[in-house]
Parts: C-alpha cells; structure tokens; sequence
C-alpha cells in the first residue's frame, strides 16, 4: 500500500472488523506503530493514535487526574491553551495548580518546578518548546530531578514543537509525551501520545475498546500511515534540517535586525525555526495581512488563540507595545534563503508604507 490516498481508496475496512479487509487495515495501524515506536526509542504498546496534541494533553491530564488521589499540578505558565484550559477547569473542582514563570533572563530553571513538589502533587505537566517565542524547557532535568524527588510523580511533556525538528528526542524519566503530526507535514487531525508502560491512568472516555481501552473510536487507518511515513521522513534527515534551519535563523536575524523599528522578543534559549519579533506601532493583524498580500504567512501569537494578548509573552513581562505587536515566524521544510530575502525585503516595504519610514 503507497500512500494514505490509496488507503483511502482501497484498504477502507474497520481495523476492529475479523474479516480480511479488516485485517489488512489493523495491519496498517500494527506497522505503522511499530515503525514510530521503534524512532521513538519505545515499545508499540506504549503508543496510541489520537486527533492530535490537544486530545493527547487532554488524556494526558485527565486521565491521570481520574487515577490519582492527590489534588496538585505543576506547570509552567507558558503552556499551549489545550494544556492551560483543561488545568483551568482541574482547578474549578478543587485541584491546585502551580504555575512556574520565567526567570529575569527569560528561562525557565527545573528546581524551580522540583522546589514546588509537595506530598499531594501527582503530575507535572511541562511543555518542550514554545511554540510562540521558541522558548526551550528544560522537561528532560525537570523530569529527572522529580523522580528523584518522588519516584511516583508523573511528568507529561507537550512535545509538539520540538517533535520530529529536536534531534535529541529522550523519553526516559517522561511518562507521557504528546505531539501532533501537521507540525512536521502530516495531514491535520492525527497525532499521537506515548505513555510509558504501567502508567497510572484512567480513560477519559469509553467505547469500543480500541488503543488499549484510552481512546475508543475506529481509528483512522489513512491518517496513520502518513503520520508513520513523515515521521520516518523527518527522522531520516533531522540533523541536516536541523543544521539548516539554524542557518536559516542566522540569516533571517542579521537581515530583519537591519530594519530599525524591528525588536526580537527572544526569551531564554530557543530553538532556531521559531522567531518572534515587533514592529513597533504597526499592529500584529497589520501586518499579517500586508505579508499575506505576498504570499507569506506568518502567525501571532498561537493560531488557537486569536484576538487575544499572548499569555505567553505576558509570562516574559514583554512591554505592552510589543505584545500587539508579536509576530512568530515558522520554518518549514521548504524554506530556503531566498524566502528569508523577500520576506526581509516586505517587511521593510512594510515599515516604509505603513509608519512612513524613510
Ligand atoms: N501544543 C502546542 C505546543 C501546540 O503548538 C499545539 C498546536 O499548535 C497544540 C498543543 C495543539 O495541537 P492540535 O491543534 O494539533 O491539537
């Protein structure tokens, strides 16, 4: 079977079904679970399939808040809303959540996530990298230090931004991990979520049965196989991306920082295909929509959270003109230097048309 088209077209049976077709199907789901497992360095049984990153945090957090009798969480006040928003709704039924900030120089320290541990904390719950400002944690430390601390403390790592573009992927001492496929060119709606063998945790719905009872549904036999093919993709040539996109980050800088008007918001190490910056007095919407006049297409602040401050950049305590002012660059694997050139060259045309720059 080729792609995920002729999947669609031809292997269309339900992998729960006994009959050949249905067999052919789960045989999809068993190699392409065998394939991830084995990149990532961890048992197949130690996968499931999800919609993407924001049902894995969900399930991740949930599902160990239902198992555990303790009431308190970690985190760090920088998190994706799929992360923020379900440990809001903890808090209104009586759990405590302890938000860890950024440090003056804008990095985030892991004793003091393990400075926070108490006897009633169950999980920490720490993303990898940021996805607005490209802001690195350190999970790995944090994850390390806190089963030292407390070998029944439960860490989950929000790994979407640095999976599959990180070259140092390390899940020891991480019991869940979450990633979604479309940041490194897999369909949208598929991701999955690792959880080490015997973690503690709950389903957080019920059905058929299936991904070993933590998320019914029939599976999405297609979306699978192109998860599974572009993360063998991505991991056959990681290190070369990675060098690029870190040749990529110094050229954009040393041409953006050219432009007068123009302020980095880098906060702590970062990693080199996500930048952030500010042009003063034009508005993050302004610009946006003058860029994609050009066909290039940027963000503010994170795609699920429009028209609102970035909670992200609050964290770093950014100044109030800046912060409506962000934008957050991304790199993909077809960018090259001549993107960088007629980017570099629009945002100037955008200062000169729009606050009137000589
Ligand atoms: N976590 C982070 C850091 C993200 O950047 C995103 C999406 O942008 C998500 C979670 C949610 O992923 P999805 O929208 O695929 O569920």
């Amino acid at each position: 079977m080729e792609n995920a088209w002729d999947i669609l077209n031809n292997e269309y049976g339900n992998p729960s079904s006994l009959h050949k077709k249905g067999f052919l199907a789960e045989k999809i789901i068993v190699e392409s679970k065998k394939n991830i497992s084995s990149i990532m360095g961890c048992r197949s049984d130690e996968l499931i399939f999800t919609s993407g990153a924001t049902e894995s945090n969900n399930i991740g957090i949930f599902g160990t808040a239902l198992y555990s009798r303790k009431k308190t969480i970690i985190t760090s006040a920088i998190e994706h809303p799929s992360v923020l928003q379900p440990l809001k709704f903890l808090e209104t039924k009586g759990y405590k959540i302890l938000k860890i900030f950024p440090n003056q120089n804008g990095e985030f320290k892991a004793e003091d996530f393990i400075s926070k541990i108490n006897e009633d904390t169950f999980l920490i719950s720490t993303m990898w990298v940021n996805n607005e400002t490209g802001t690195i944690l350190p999970v790995e430390e944090i994850a390390r230090l806190a089963k030292l601390k407390d070998k029944e403390i439960l860490v989950h790592c929000d790994g979407v931004q640095g999976f599959c573009k990180m070259p140092n992927l390390i899940l020891e001492n991480i019991d869940l991990f979450s990633f979604s496929g479309h940041k490194f060119h897999s369909p949208k709606g598929i991701g999955g979520l690792y959880i080490k063998k015997n973690t503690r945790l709950k389903p957080i719905f019920y059905g058929g049965g299936q991904e070993f009872g933590i998320r019914s549904g029939t599976e999405n036999v297609a979306l699978i196989k192109s998860l599974s093919d572009t993360i063998s993709y991505t991991q056959s040539n990681i290190v070369n991306q990675y060098n690029l996109f870190e040749d990529l980050n110094s050229y954009t800088l040393s041409k953006l920082s050219t432009i007068d008007e123009l302020n980095f918001n880098n906060f702590g190490q970062t990693v080199p295909y996500i930048i952030n910056f500010s042009i003063k007095n034009i508005k993050s919407e302004v610009l946006i929509h003058f860029l994609e006049e050009y066909e290039i297409y940027v963000s503010s602040g994170s795609a699920c959270s429009k028209n609102k401050d970035s909670h992200v950049l609050k964290a770093f305590s950014i100044d109030n003109k800046l912060l409506k002012s962000s934008i957050r660059i991304s790199f993909g694997i077809y960018n090259n230097f001549e993107d960088i050139d007629i980017l570099a060259e629009k945002i100037r045309l955008a200062t000169k048309q729009i606050l009137k720059v000589k």
